[in-house]
This record gives C-alpha cells, sequence and structure tokens, in this order.
C-alpha cells in the first residue's frame, strides 16, 4: 500500500513543482488512471475514494489551474495522513466533481463552439437549480431575488459588508466596537426564560488568554447542542453593556476549525427575502463561488483593463462577494463602476449609431443662401450661434438622419439657429414641424418663426400654420387638409400635433423646443409622422457635460454659451424674510416706470393639496387688497386649464397686469417684454437650475433688470446655496453645481429609465463618464456592430447590462 500511495504522492508533489502543467506523467494525468484503477483496489483504499482519485485524475487537463492546485494540494493533505476528508474539508473539490459529472459533455460540445464564437460558457446560463445547495424546495427564492441562472447568482452583488475583518482580544474589547473575538467556551451554555414573556436567553462565557465576555443568544436553545465548554469558535458582532459589563448579542458565530464566513472578514450582506438568511445564502454563493467565478470569461478588452488596472472579471466576482481585504473590495467595485458607465456609453453610443445609420434625404443649403438670410437678420449672429447653425447644416446634408441636442441658456437665441433648419427642408420641398411644450410658447414661435421666414420672402404667410389645443375644430381641418396636400410647409404647435391624427405629405423635419418637458416616446411618436425626418430638439436647461455625455449621449450636442450682445445680467438679491417690505417697494417702483413684475410661489408638496393650493390663493387675495391695491394683480395657478394659463399669460404680456403671481413655475421660454422684476418666494424651494429658468423670465428686452430670491427662513445653509445664484448668472455652472449638490434627479425627468442599474457608478462622475466615452468611442470605430470575434464576449454582457439592445444591421 505505502509504495502505491509514494507513487502517487511522487506525481502530485512533482505536477506541484511544475505549476500544474499536467507534466508530471508524460501525455498527462490521465495517462495514470489505468495504474490507478489497476493497483488502489489492492491497497485497501475505500472504493469510494479510488473512484474520487480516478475521476479527478482523468479529468485533470480539462481543469483551470486553479482547481488542479485545489485538487492537488487535497489529494497530497489526504495521501500523506488524512484520510477520509478529502471530499468534506475542501469546499471546491466537490464542485469539481459535481460539475464533471453533470456538464462533461455538455460541457465537451461547448467547448468545440467555442472555438467558433467566444461567447460565455453556456453552463453559466444554465437554471440556477443545477447548483449545489439549491433545490427544488428553496430556488424560489432565488428566483424571487432575481436569480433564474447561475449568472445571476455571481452577479448578485451584496448590498453592503460587516467589516470583521478586525480582531481584538477581550481585555481590548471596548464599547460600541463591530469586530470579531476569538476564544473557547468556558462553560456549557445555559438556556433560561426571560422574566415575562416567552423569550428563551441563552448564554455563554467565551475565553481567551485575556479574559472572558459573555455572551447572549434569544430565541436559539438549539445552540447548545452545537456548542458547549471548549468549543474554539469566533464570534462576531457589536460589543455592548449590560449591567455595567460588556457583552456581545445574538453575535454571529462560526467553529474555528472551519473557513469563515460569517465572522472575522468583511461579511457580505445580501439583500433577502424572507424565507431565506443572509446565513444561508453566504454558503450557498461561497460553495459555488471558486468554481463558478472560473467560468466567467472576461468580457472588457485586455488593454482596457491593463491600462485601467482593473482587475479581471474572476477576481473581481470573487471579491465583491467575499473580499479578502478592504482593498480588494475597492478594486472590485472600481471594475464594476467602469463597467457600468462603459456598458451605457457603449449603449447610447450603439443607439446613436443606428439613429445615424438610418440614411435619410440631403436638405443642403449653399454658402451664398445661408449668408444672405443671416444678412437679412435685425441683427448680428453669435459665434455660438453660427457654429450651432453650420453644426445643423452638415447634419442636414449628410444623407443620414440628424439627431442634434440644441441647448443654450434662456434667451441666448436658440430660435433663429432653428430657423435655418426650417429653410434648409422647405426650400428643397419638404415639410417642418415645431412642437412646444405649451400653446403660449408655440404661439410665440410661431410669431417669431413666421417673421423671420417670412422676410427671407421664401414662405408665404398661408405656408405656416399653428395648430393648438384651442384651435378650432374647422380651422383644424382646413390645416389637416393643407398639411396633406403640401401646401402648408411648416406647422407650428403643441401636444396636438402629435395626438391629432396629422398627416403630412412630406415632413423632413422635427423640432421640439424644451425637450425636456416631452418624453422620448412622443418625440418617436412626432418622427413617425414622416419618413426618416431629421431631428433637431433644443432645451433651456443647461446639462451639465458629465449627464449630457449620458442622458442624451445618443444625440449629437451643439451649445450657445455665449449671450446675445448688449444682455444686461439680471441683477440678483437675496432678501431675508423680514425684509419682505424692500422687495415689495422695489416691485412698485419698477411699476411705476412702467414695467411688469412676477411673484413666484413654489409649489409645496404638503399632505394636504387642498390646504396649499388655499394658502397660495390667500396670499394672492392679501396681496392685491393689502400690498399692491391700486395695482392690477393676475393670478395664475397650477389648477387652471392649459388654455386659460395660457389666456393668463396672454393678458399679463397685453399688460392688464402690473403683477403676475404664480403659483406654479411659470412656463418656459416665454416672452414677457416688459417684466423686469421676479420675487421668487420660498427660494429655497428649487433647484438652481429652475430659479435660473425663472429668473430667465424677465430682462429680455435690454432694460436693467432684478431677481429677488426670498428664502422661507434664515439657514445658512441654503442661502450659501442660494448665494451662488448671485454670484453666477452661467446657467451651466448653476447647473453643475446644482447636480453636485442635489443629485442628478431633475435633470434625468422622463429620460431616466435607462440608468436606474447604476450601482457602483455616479452618471455624475465626470472623468469615469468621459474615460469610458473614449474607450467606447475606440471601441465602435473599429467595430460598430461588434461583429469581430473578440467582442463577442462584450456584445453579449452589453444585452446583459441593457436588454433589447439594437445593434446596426444594415451597414
Ligand atoms: P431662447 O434661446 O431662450 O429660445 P430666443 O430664441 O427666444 O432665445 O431669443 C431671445 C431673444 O434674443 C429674441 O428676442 C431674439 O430676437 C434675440 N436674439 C437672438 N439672437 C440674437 C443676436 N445674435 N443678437 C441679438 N439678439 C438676438
Ligand atoms: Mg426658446
Amino acid at each position: 500500500m505505502q509504495s502505491f500511495i509514494n507513487k502517487v504522492i511522487g506525481i502530485l508533489s512533482l505536477e506541484q513543482q511544475r505549476e500544474y502543467s499536467n507534466t508530471a506523467v508524460m501525455g498527462g494525468l490521465n495517462r495514470f488512471t489505468k495504474f490507478i484503477q489497476e493497483n488502489a483496489p489492492d491497497t485497501g483504499i475505500d472504493p469510494s475514494d479510488i473512484s474520487l482519485l480516478v475521476t479527478l485524475f482523468n479529468r485533470y487537463s480539462s481543469l483551470p489551474v486553479d482547481f488542479r492546485q485545489t485538487m492537488v494540494s487535497a489529494c497530497l493533505e489526504w495521501l500523506r495522513g488524512k484520510p477520509f476528508e478529502i471530499r468534506l474539508s475542501l469546499p471546491g473539490l466537490e464542485e469539481i466533481i459535481d460539475f464533471q459529472n453533470e456538464n462533461f459533455d455538455r460541457k465537451i460540445t461547448n467547448n468545440k463552439e467555442k472555438s467558433k464564437s467566444p461567447n460565455q460558457d453556456r453552463a453559466l446560463y444554465g437554471d440556477i437549480k443545477s447548483i449545489r445547495g439549491i433545490g427544488e424546495k428553496n430556488s424560489k427564492y432565488f428566483i424571487k431575488l432575481g436569480m433564474h441562472t447561475i449568472y445571476d447568482m455571481l452577479r448578485y452583488f451584496p448590498r453592503r459588508y460587516q467589516d470583521f475583518s478586525k480582531l481584538k482580544t477581550i481585555n481590548r474589547l471596548e464599547y460600541g466596537d463591530e469586530l470579531s473575538v476569538i476564544g473557547t467556551l468556558t462553560h456549557d451554555l445555559y438556556t433560561r426564560n426571560a422574566k415575562r414573556g416567552t423569550l428563551k436567553i441563552t448564554e455563554a462565557t467565551l475565553g481567551d488568554s485575556t479574559g472572558t465576555i459573555k455572551l447572549t443568544w434569544f430565541n436559539q436553545p438549539y445552540l447548545s447542542t452545537q456548542l458547549g465548554k471548549g468549543s474554539a469558535i469566533v464570534v462576531s458582532g457589536k460589543v455592548d453593556i449590560y449591567l455595567g459589563r460588556l457583552v456581545m448579542n445574538s453575535p454571529d458565530w462560526e467553529s474555528l476549525d472551519r473557513q469563515q464566513l460569517h465572522t472575522n472578514r468583511i461579511v457580505p450582506m445580501y439583500p433577502l427575502t424572507s424565507g431565506l438568511t443572509n446565513r444561508q445564502l453566504r454558503k450557498i454563493i461561497h460553495q459555488n463561488l471558486p468554481f463558478w467565478s472560473q467560468r466567467v470569461q472576461e468580457y472588457l478588452p485586455q488593454v482596457i483593463l491593463d491600462s485601467e488596472k482593473l482587475p479581471g472579471i474572476t477576481d473581481a466576482i470573487k471579491q465583491i462577494h467575499f473580499p479578502e481585504t478592504s482593498q480588494s473590495l475597492e478594486e472590485s467595485r472600481r471594475r464594476f463602476a467602469f463597467e457600468e458607465i462603459f456598458f451605457l456609453q457603449l449603449g447610447v453610443l450603439t443607439q446613436k449609431n443606428q439613429w445615424a445609420s438610418r440614411s435619410a434625404e440631403k436638405y443642403p443649403l449653399s454658402e451664398t443662401e445661408f449668408q444672405n438670410s443671416a444678412n437679412s437678420l435685425p441683427y448680428t449672429l453669435t459665434g455660438d450661434q453660427v457654429s450651432a447653425i453650420r453644426d445643423i447644416l452638415s447634419d442636414l446634408g449628410s444623407g443620414h438622419a440628424m439627431n442634434r441636442l440644441l441647448q443654450g441658456d434662456v434667451g441666448s437665441g436658440k430660435t433663429v439657429v432653428a430657423k435655418f433648419a426650417i429653410l434648409a427642408v422647405i426650400q428643397n420641398g419638404a415639410q417642418a414641424a415645431v412642437m412646444a411644450p405649451t400653446s403660449i410658447l408655440a404661439e410665440q414661435h410661431y410669431r417669431t418663426l413666421t417673421e423671420l421666414l417670412t422676410s427671407d420672402s421664401l414662405i408665404q404667410p398661408d405656408e405656416i400654420a399653428l395648430l393648438i389645443g384651442s384651435t378650432s375644430s374647422k380651422d383644424r381641418a382646413e390645416i389637416m387638409q393643407k398639411l396633406s396636400d403640401g401646401s402648408i410647409k411648416v406647422i407650428v404647435g403643441t401636444h396636438a400635433l402629435i395626438e391629432a391624427p396629422v398627416e403630412f405629405k412630406h415632413l423632413q423635419l422635427a423640432v421640439i423646443d424644451e425637450q425636456h418637458r416631452f418624453g422620448v416616446s412622443q418625440r418617436a411618436i412626432l418622427q413617425e409622422k414622416g419618413n426618416s425626418p431629421h431631428l433637431l430638439v433644443m432645451t433651456a436647461t443647461p446639462i451639465p457635460r458629465s449627464l449630457a455625455l449620458t442622458v442624451y449621449g445618443d444625440l449629437d450636442v451643439s451649445t450657445i454659451t455665449e449671450m446675445p450682445p448688449g444682455r444686461k445680467p439680471v441683477e440678483t438679491q437675496l432678501i431675508p424674510p423680514n425684509q419682505r417690505d424692500t422687495a415689495h417697494k422695489m416691485i412698485a417702483d419698477q411699476i411705476n416706470a412702467g414695467f411688469q413684475a412676477f411673484i413666484v410661489y413654489p409649489l409645496v408638496e404638503s399632505e394636504d393639496e387642498e390646504d396649499d393650493f388655499k394658502a397660495a390663493v390667500n396670499e394672492y387675495e392679501r396681496l392685491k387688497k393689502e400690498v399692491f391695491p391700486t395695482l392690477q394683480v393676475g393670478l395664475m395657478h397650477g389648477r387652471l386649464k392649459p388654455a386659460d394659463k395660457d389666456k393668463v399669460m396672454m393678458d399679463f404680456r397685453n399688460g392688464d397686469y402690473d403683477i403676475l403671481v404664480s403659483t406654479t413655475v411659470i412656463e418656459v421660454g416665454v416672452d414677457i417684454p416688459r417684466a423686469t422684476i421676479v420675487l421668487i418666494e420660498g427660494a429655497n424651494r428649487f433647484g438652481l437650475a429652475q430659479l435660473h429658468q425663472i429668473r430667465g423670465r424677465v430682462g429680455r428686452n435690454g432694460e436693467s433688470a432684478y431677481c429677488l430670491l426670498i428664502p422661507e427662513d434664515e439657514s445658512a445653509l441654503e442661502n450659501k446655496r442660494l448665494s451662488v445664484m448671485i454670484a453666477t448668472t452661467d446657467g451651466f455652472k448653476l447647473a453643475e453645481y446644482d447636480l453636485n449638490q442635489r443629485g442628478p434627479g431633475e435633470f434625468l425627468g422622463t429620460r431616466q429609465s435607462g440608468y436606474v442599474g447604476l450601482r457602483f457608478s455616479s452618471i455624475t462622475d465626470t472623468p469615469l463618464i468621459e474615460k469610458c466615452r473614449k474607450y467606447a468611442k475606440l471601441i465602435f470605430e473599429e467595430d460598430p456592430s461588434f461583429d469581430q470575434p473578440e467582442h463577442q464576449l462584450m456584445k453579449e454582457q452589453l444585452q446583459n447590462f441593457w436588454p433589447g439592445i439594437k445593434f446596426i444591421t444594415n451597414k
């Protein structure tokens, strides 16, 4: 027997020296199985252990290196005198065998396929029930948690961690410590009933060479069957005080001679569902992790991993579940954060390329035509306006559908930019539609565009029309008719444009103003009214660059930062609530000078909406009667029908009111030329970007204008935030500040849906976003539809990350 065992030990030691290269036996270790089968039975070794040996040697060549290592050391330990522990002592070993038995045939076929298309091992997408520890009975919990496949389980990451990696001796424990203690139980457990109620309290005393501490568990009397005097354990938890002595209540514990999952390490805490405990989940994941994480093939390009110094996927998965150190956890998180943003960028670029790959009709505008039209304007275009127009004209002439976002601060002159797009399209015989979020804005655009376009005399007044909710049915019918026969070239309107069964003869340009007010779906409906029309969306809500790259990552972006010359910045003041009179006095002064004022109240989201509404109306009544009794005060509130809101706004613009009290945010983009002062009550409730929008309502006519901010109280912190409004009139800076202070919620709006999956990264992490964008672009330049074999795994992972994503097909 000894010679047989020595021979096997010799081979395995050699294999160890040769770093598991399967060279200890000529032709591979599987050649040795015959020798085992022939000689082992005579030695008296348990037949089941022989078959285990045979299996291991047989399958050795197909094992990844670290399994070879596990297997060889396990065998050596066993052969050197720890018999019969082989199957129990090493997690991982059984998995090898389980897997080999269950999936061997499947894997062989997979291996063959793999050489053609290197996708993830199909076994990873196998049913969660097929792994160790999960069966018919408990699989339902896993499914409930979203783990359908083995790969889902690998990617079911802990929500947080308890760092029990800190160890102390008992004499050094302090109240409040969260850590692990190693010791031996000095007595058997003792269970008693609590003085009141049915609670059972189990007590133990843990001792080490420095002292003892009491441990207490509640309603776990069965612990006495698992623990007793002399049990060497490690406990983890929080050190508490009871009756002046240090204790640990309901600590997690594990036997010292086993590998520790729940104590003495950074312990993963998973999101759970009832019926499944963290202990159970940890055990199952830990059991399966070594084997299955090894099956996951790297899907990120190696060059990226190298230059970003990111850990490989197998390591990252292992460390995110059971981190060895806080650094390795950090590294792993860094990799997953990178992945999230990287796939997000790949996703938006894919969408963008999909759009761009659709061919569209060309609508060129010659340089002379451009110059002539620019010269006929009553002002000179700013440099930013010119470059935005050039961007657009080059899109329109490219033969691919334009998808461009034009962003520019309030009053930066976006409308005239849109005019050039419209011009290019209509003078080549097609139609354009302009959609605005409110009637009043639509009407404003209609007037401006009519003026701009007819002055070119390229269009007759009856070739441009307005379609809004209040358009009479007679006019509506006529407009419909003229849109379908093509005699209307430009239509300006609201939702009515997409709601009504409007048929266009040849819609080739859709312009959408104040994009954030519309959902992506509405944009899509308008586009569908045409045959692959060009799209221009405009927004005055500046989006910080980091966000724009992601939120509008599927659009090309042109930005106007320069204001038309001669614009005076709105003078902004922060006024404490107790000096409200000063503010009212300033308003009165402006009105005396022949101007108009806004007073804006925040929309307070209180329990009782009715109360809010009443409070605002009362405030309006009070202002009208007591503060400004001689002035005309109008009221605009959220409960008005859109048509009534429009009427109030128009009356205000026509000068029927001196002051407009608004309980809702004043419509974006509306032009009230005589308004020079706005007072914002409860200013702390608004985002800076929003305040900036409201401020943009005044001083649109070159007059000196004022914005007065009154916060609800004198909270220093809020006032500091508001003082940024005074310091800058740059909408982008304000947006950036808001983003840092309040997060991206305000900017995302209806486009949010695609970005909820971010767990490790932040959508505001500009350096990361730009880096990922750069890598994603490089990949795109080379292989836009991910056809190359080395991109197959990445493509598959992108589909996991972004289900339903469509890749470019018609190249
Ligand atoms: P917004 O970007 O907020 O939509 P508008 O297009 O409404 O801005 O323009 C605001 C005002 O600025 C309009 O009255 C417009 O006529 C004027 N304007 C636009 N461009 C210029 C320019 N280059 N020089 C002077 N005034 C301009
Ligand atoms: Mg505008």
